[in-house]
């Protein structure tokens, strides 16, 4: 199954395609986590994008759109893949019209306050990329990785500044997605707000229709 996760920052979309890469036994391929991963380990690439990524803004397309093409070239994507934050632009679409056909966009729905809320009390495990929020999703002991034991962290670009930057780049460059996908019937809306599991399970029922 080709799969396209659409929405908001902070609606829920990584935590959603964990659960569903295993259930569909598919990779989940963040651009925001193979941004991050080359950030980490200070690669050209990771060089060259850590200042967009911190300040909210988006990575050009030319360079998304060949990072994306290089992780279709892995084997794990054969039987299908969950793209989350990719595309985020009608040019990002339109070049994925030409290296996939996608069987649905999963188009996640959230109110602007709840986002904020979400995104402004996220903390990640550097390390492991695990995602806690500070009242809906703590770690057993406050601060710390429940696995690692590491200090966790707040992305750059959950501080507040980033934030208020991100909805308005997500308003203006990616809300039109919304549309052009509409258009071609492949939309399935999804309620964000809930919990993980509720949010899956209406992702697995409108996916087996
Ligand atoms: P995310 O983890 O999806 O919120 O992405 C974090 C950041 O990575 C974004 O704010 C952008 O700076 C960059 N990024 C991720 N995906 C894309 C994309 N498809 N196009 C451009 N920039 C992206």
């Amino acid at each position: 199954m080709n799969l396209v996760f659409l929405g908001p920052p902070g609606a829920g979309k990584g935590t959603i395609a964990t659960i569903a890469k295993e259930f569909y036994d598919i990779p989940h391929i963040s651009t925001g986590d193979l941004f991050r991963y080359n950030i980490k380990n200070d690669t050209v690439l990771g060089k060259e994008v850590k200042a967009i990524l911190a300040s909210g803004d988006l990575v050009p397309d030319s360079v998304t759109i060949k990072m994306v093409e290089d992780r279709f070239t892995k084997d794990d994507c054969k039987n299908g893949f969950i793209l989350d934050g990719f595309p985020r632009t009608i040019f990002q679409a339109e070049a994925l019209k030409e290296m996939k056909e996608l069987d649905a966009v999963v188009n996640f729905i959230l109110d602007r306050e709840e986002i904020i809320k979400r995104l402004s009390g996220r903390r990640m495990c550097k390390s492991t990329g695990k995602i806690y929020h500070i009242i809906y999703n703590p770690p057993k002991i406050e601060g710390i990785d429940d696995e690692t034991g590491e200090a966790l962290i707040q992305r750059e670009d959950d501080k507040k500044e980033a934030i208020l930057n991100r909805l308005d780049v997500y308003a203006t460059q990616t809300e039109p997605l919304i549309s052009y996908y509409r258009e071609k019937g492949i939309i399935v809306d999804i309620d964000a707000s809930k919990s993980p599991e509720e949010v899956f399970a209406s992702v697995k029922k409108a996916l087996a229709k």
